[in-house]
């Protein structure tokens, strides 16, 4: 008969779960970005704020640099607000072209035309200022943008993302665990949104009685993120 050590076996456990927990630290981290950006894009686009709300699975990131906090939170940004106002979601990020670029340069310096490009990306996705980029992406506007145009739209198209749709959007008629009235929730799964305290049901902007801790909400999101992450795999 064979003995185990529980000590070590509670080592090799606490071993796993701080492995696991390490592992996870950066998908969580992207996670509290996203729910933040989404919270920033209801609070531009009020009249929205529902799709904005459903669009949390179009936040995938799509490339190691996204770890960057502000990489990804700019290409966040431009997908809420383009949900927000009915434009299609496929096509590249500007933080998604300027990583294309990055990543080339390292190949092979820029054209003149592609660093045109990777100025104006930067400039758009609202990266951090940076003198030399600012400062030399209205030179290369002046004397090259009607081929900057031109290779954006190309890059933007070659980087769309095919399956990066909201699709068929089916809400339970529940925010973060809340009864809310929502466009996308059918009729049949509508909760009821009388109770002796709240008699009336409240427009979907308006503030709930409670107040989901950040956690809270993150915790429903990274059940869908992770689904979300198998099946893209
Ligand atoms: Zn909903």
């Amino acid at each position: 008969m064979t003995r185990t050590n529980p000590d070590r076996e509670s080592v090799s456990l606490d071993a796993i779960l701080a492995q696991t927990r390490d592992l996870l630290a950066p998908v969580f981290a992207q996670i509290d970005w996203a729910e933040d950006e989404i919270d920033r894009a209801q609070r531009r686009h009020p009249g929205s704020r529902n799709a904005i709300y459903h669009a949390f699975l179009l936040l995938l990131s799509t490339h190691d640099r996204m770890q960057q906090e502000f990489v990804y939170r700019s290409h966040c940004r431009e997908l809420l607000d383009r949900v927000a106002t009915h434009r299609c979601t496929r096509p590249g990020t500007a933080a998604e072209v300027a990583i294309a670029l990055a990543v080339a340069s390292q190949a092979a310096p820029l054209s003149t035309t592609e660093f045109g490009l990777y100025s104006r990306m930067w400039t758009v996705a609202g990266f951090p200022h940076l003198d030399a980029i600012s400062e030399t992406a209205v030179h290369y506007e002046a004397i090259a943008s009607t081929h900057i145009n031109e290779l954006e739209q190309r890059a933007r198209a070659k980087l769309a993302v095919p399956t990066r749709v909201l699709g068929k959007v089916e809400c339970d008629g529940r925010h973060h665990g809340e009864p809310i009235l929502c466009e996308f929730t059918e009729p049949s799964t509508t909760p009821a949104m009388t109770t002796a305290r709240n008699p009336t049901p409240q427009p979907a902007a308006a503030p709930t009685n409670h107040t989901p801790s950040p956690r809270e909400g993150t915790h429903r999101s990274a059940d869908a993120l992770l689904c979300a992450l198998r099946r893209n795999r």
